[in-house]
């Protein structure tokens, strides 16, 4: 579709709609809200596909904030799926930005501040804009587009148990009808190089890695901490564990054909100096790029646990709450979208091809049909003696500039992908 009139009227919506879009995004960072529970936000997408005239909307999905919005083309064709997610993390943001949060949340019952440290609020704001520009042009759209807003693509809140947002819409079933022929989602990209302001980042093929995640309890014996031979410690079983589980990426993988890493994040046990506590809990991540090995390296840590533990005269009990596949971007449908993000990328920053991508739950909805995934670089402009953090820090920042690449890629695949089925189809 290049250089057709459509394309050309698809560019310059995007750049009508720019400035609109922008206080759509920093509306929501300063009103960031945590997974699962972005009702303000949600609230907002939903209202705004309602009143452009989505035929139909869908809202409360994924259990919690999910929506999705459904338009009819004026010509027939298949159905094409976008993704944005919609929530922020438990983050006190120091940016100085004027439109900085300051908001608080309730995060597994403590209140804690909030922050859209990931990018998230540019996400929903470009997938808002891409709703307004797809009604103005409804009549050349060939086929359906559905516009996923997801809640929690973070992980569900620690009183969520399982699912993070994407699984969770897939798990139930809200892509049965109409059922999406191809997903496409992008991530923001701040990595911290300035001058990457709309650089598109795409890879032909599965990325960089899987993530298992990980709850081991454990039990012992409370009592006295003067009297620790009528108690089972298990700070000292957890402390055990938490050093022996580092020997499973060390001694138990090829690290020629697998990169993994096991990390702790979480341990936590006990309330006062001289009680041994009952129990302790840590929470954690197993990574590891070749998934074939997620049973193997599963069996592993919870053989390491439970021998540990039974040795002291404990037990430990491990729960794999959480697996988010590899992300596995399509080659064929990446290869023939290509064009679509060519004529988005500005002029002096072409298309970027990548061996791998970082993790997005998006991954997930490969269960469904084929996915393209791929980032929009947001860095600082060259010379801005402003810094930015990486993602999920407090300094995290978003070159806006970045987010009309975002926009244009975004619409050109809702748009062209309908003309590229049709046409080989
Ligand atoms: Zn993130
Ligand atoms: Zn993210």
């Amino acid at each position: 579709m290049t250089d057709t009139p459509l394309a050309a009227r698809l560019s310059a919506h995007a750049d009508a709609i720019f400035d609109r879009m922008i206080e759509w995004r920093r509306d929501f960072h300063a009103n960031p809200e945590l997974g699962n529970q972005e009702f303000r936000t949600a609230g907002i997408v939903a209202d705004h596909l309602e009143r452009l005239g989505f035929d139909e909307v869908r809202r409360g999905l994924g259990g919690s904030t999910g929506v999705i919005g459904i338009l009819q083309g004026g010509q027939p064709g298949p159905c094409v799926a976008l993704r944005a997610d919609m929530d922020a993390l438990p983050v006190r943001e120091t940016t100085g930005l004027p439109f900085a949060s300051g908001q608080t949340g309730i995060w597994g019952g403590e209140t804690v501040p909030v922050m859209h440290a990931c990018g998230h609020d540019a996400h929903t704001a470009v997938q808002m804009a891409v709703a307004e520009i797809l009604v103005a042009e409804r009549a050349s759209i060939k086929g359906k587009v559905m516009l996923v807003f997801q809640p929690a693509e973070e992980g569900p809140a620690p009183d969520w148990q399982g699912l993070s947002g994407a699984a969770r819409l897939v798990a139930d079933g809200v892509f049965d009808d109409p059922k999406p022929d191809a997903f496409f989602c992008f991530h923001v990209l701040q990595d911290e190089r300035p001058g990457t302001a709309g650089e598109i980042r795409v890879h032909e093929g599965a990325g960089t890695y899987a993530m298992n995640l990980m709850r081991i309890k454990i039990h012992g014996r409370g009592g006295h901490g003067a009297f620790p031979w009528r108690t089972v410690d298990p700070l000292l079983i957890g402390a055990q564990i938490l050093t022996a589980l580092q020997a499973i990426p060390a001694k138990n993988v090829n690290v020629n054909e697998n990169a993994v890493t096991l990390s702790i994040g979480i341990f936590k046990g006990g309330t006062k100096f001289n009680v041994i506590p009952e129990t302790a809990e840590m929470e954690g991540a197993l990574r590891f790029t070749d998934p074939a090995t997620g049973p193997y390296l599963e069996e592993r840590v919870e053989a390491v646990c439970r021998g540990i533990a039974e040795a002291a005269g404990g037990r430990a009990e491990v729960d794999w709450y959480m697996r988010v596949p590899l992300v596995q971007n399509d080659p064929e449908l990446t290869r023939r979208m290509r064009p679509s993000l060519d004529r988005a990328a500005p002029a002096d920053k072409p298309v970027v091809e990548v061996d791998n991508c970082f993790l997005d739950d998006v991954s997930n909805f490969s269960a469904i049909a084929p996915l393209m995934f791929f980032t929009v670089g947001v860095g600082l402009d060259e010379g801005d003696p402003d810094r930015s953090g990486f993602h999920h820090e407090p300094t995290f920042r978003v070159n806006e500039e970045g987010l009309r690449t975002a926009l244009k890629a975004m619409t050109n695949l809702a748009v062209d992908y309908g003309y590229e089925t049709t046409r080989n189809g």
